[in-house]
């Protein structure tokens, strides 16, 4: 369109005794857990992990929501922290990131980065259900047992793997031709574990929620909701977080051993899971598979084609005063990119382009204006913004009925459009929203996005229209 993230106060008592008081105070029995032999330096585990996450960051709809990911940070850290000294490494960094994904997953590269699906965190019935996953999670990078997979593993190279990673991210995720190709991959070594690493996970994921003020029980009642919901999005965890057996069990037994040093419960898991609620629908492992969580295009310029990646809409919103007398809140991973008479126009990273003419055009986002001097009649008004924009969007074609709908708190029309936009040539699905304001003139939102990404849009869109607030 054309216009805009102890003491030792028993060392005298009789052996037999010192036997009963262990018996008495299991936390003396907890499992002892050893690491396999790797032949990478916990250096190593970093660069290939932070090659990996860039990779997932650009491919994966993360969410972007501060508060989200604070307080999946904040947990997270807790969690970090705990980890036994014998498996800590300084080098390691632990980072926590939401993907805007509806399937429950998690998953982390070595070295510390780690990743949760919206889902995953929708799915918890508790703030120790999320961090569960979160410890199990934490295990596998402190066990290293994505390089020590690797290790076992044939013809490693360092270097190789982020480009095969995704693969086996979104194709775990599609269960599709994709996902069984990426098992060659060696991305596959970092995302998917033999039931001994599973086992070593759990035991030293509970541990690590015990020191850190989490009930480890609460690990096991996760995996049984995962394993409950199964039937619609569990199999993606439980694909690569296959069960070593009788799971449940095995983590309640561990469980009695350790002793949940104070209690790390933020407080605050309800009302962060009533914003996800709140958010636009989360993208399937189908449709981030398909690319309609992004949108890749390559746009010809005078320097050559080059390729454009546009973040998805996040699920998060923001609110902006394009006006003193108007509010809008639009997708929180959008900025303000263009303000002039012709209106503020909100776009993704990649969706706003300036031409050498001067001219600028949208390709992805929306644009907020108030035209002057109309005639106080909604539907001519509209009618004689439409032929403005059409002068300068020539492929500007009707796609449909308007429809009336609420804007603002006044009766607005939404006219759906279609064009072809000027900078990629292909065909653009767009949205124009009109509503009177009481000096006569008319605010105007345009909704534009590439016509395949359409239905994903256009929730975007009505969450924005819904936003509008008019104090004029
Ligand atoms: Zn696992």
């Amino acid at each position: 369109m054309t216009a805009r993230m102890s003491t030792h106060r028993h060392a005298r008592l009789l052996p037999a005794l010192l036997l009963l008081a262990a018996l008495a105070n299991p936390a003396l029995a907890q499992t002892k857990i050893t690491p396999d032999a790797n032949k990478y330096s916990p250096a190593q585990d970093v660069e290939l992990g932070q090659e990996a996450a860039a990779e997932a960051k650009k491919q994966l709809p993360m969410l972007n929501d501060d508060r989200v990911d604070d307080y999946v940070e904040d947990v997270g850290a807790r969690l970090a922290a705990a980890i036994p000294a014998e498996f800590r490494h300084p080098e390691f960094r632990f980072t926590f990131d939401v993907v805007n994904q509806k399937e429950i997953n998690a998953f982390a590269l070595p070295g510390g980065p780690m990743f949760l699906n919206r889902g995953m965190m929708e799915a918890a019935k508790t703030e120790a259900e999320m961090a569960g996953v979160m410890a199990h999670e934490i295990a596998h990078v402190a066990l290293r047992h994505g390089t020590a997979q690797a290790t076992k593993g044939q013809k490693f190279q360092v270097g190789a793997i982020a480009g095969q990673i995704l693969g086996a991210i979104v194709g775990g995720a599609a269960g599709s031709v994709i996902a069984q190709g990426s098992q060659f991959g060696l991305g596959a070594y970092f995302l998917k574990y033999g039931r001994e690493y599973e086992r070593q996970a759990d035991l030293l994921g509970a541990q690590i929620m015990a020191r850190a003020g989490y009930d480890p029980r609460e690990m096991a009642n996760m995996f049984r909701t995962i394993q409950e919901q199964g039937g619609r999005s569990g199999p993606e965890w439980l694909s690569s977080h296959p069960d070593p057996g009788n799971r449940y069990n095995a983590i309640i037994n561990e469980s009695k051993s350790l002793r949940v040093q104070g209690n790390a419960n933020t407080g605050q898991f309800a009302s962060i899971k009533t914003r996800l609620t709140g958010m636009s629908p989360a993208y399937t492992a189908e449709q981030i598979a398909k690319g309609q969580a992004r949108t890749n295009r390559t746009v010809g310029t005078s320097g050559g084609a080059r390729t454009v990646n546009v973040p998805a809409p996040s699920g998060s919103y923001r609110t902006f005063q394009p006006a003193n007398f108007l509010r809008v809140s639009v997708p929180s991973n959008w900025e303000e990119v263009e303000s002039n008479n012709g209106g503020v126009t909100y776009a993704p990273d990649g969706g706003f382009f300036q031409g050498d003419n001067g001219g600028t055009a949208f390709t992805h986002g929306v644009q907020v204006g108030v035209a002057q001097g109309g005639s106080g009649n909604l539907q001519r008004d509209t009618q004689q913004l439409l032929n403005g924009f059409a002068r300068s969007n020539p492929d500007l074609q009707s796609a449909g009925n308007a429809r009336r709908e609420n804007i603002g708190g006044r009766n607005g029309l939404t006219t759906p459009l279609s064009n072809v936009s000027e900078v990629t040539g292909e065909r653009e699905y767009i949205t124009l929203s009109t509503a009177q304001l009481r000096d006569g003139s008319l605010l105007y939102i345009i909704g534009v996005a590439p016509q395949p990404q359409a239905n994903q849009y256009e929730s975007a869109f009505r969450r924005i229209r819904q936003s509008v607030q008019i104090a004029d």
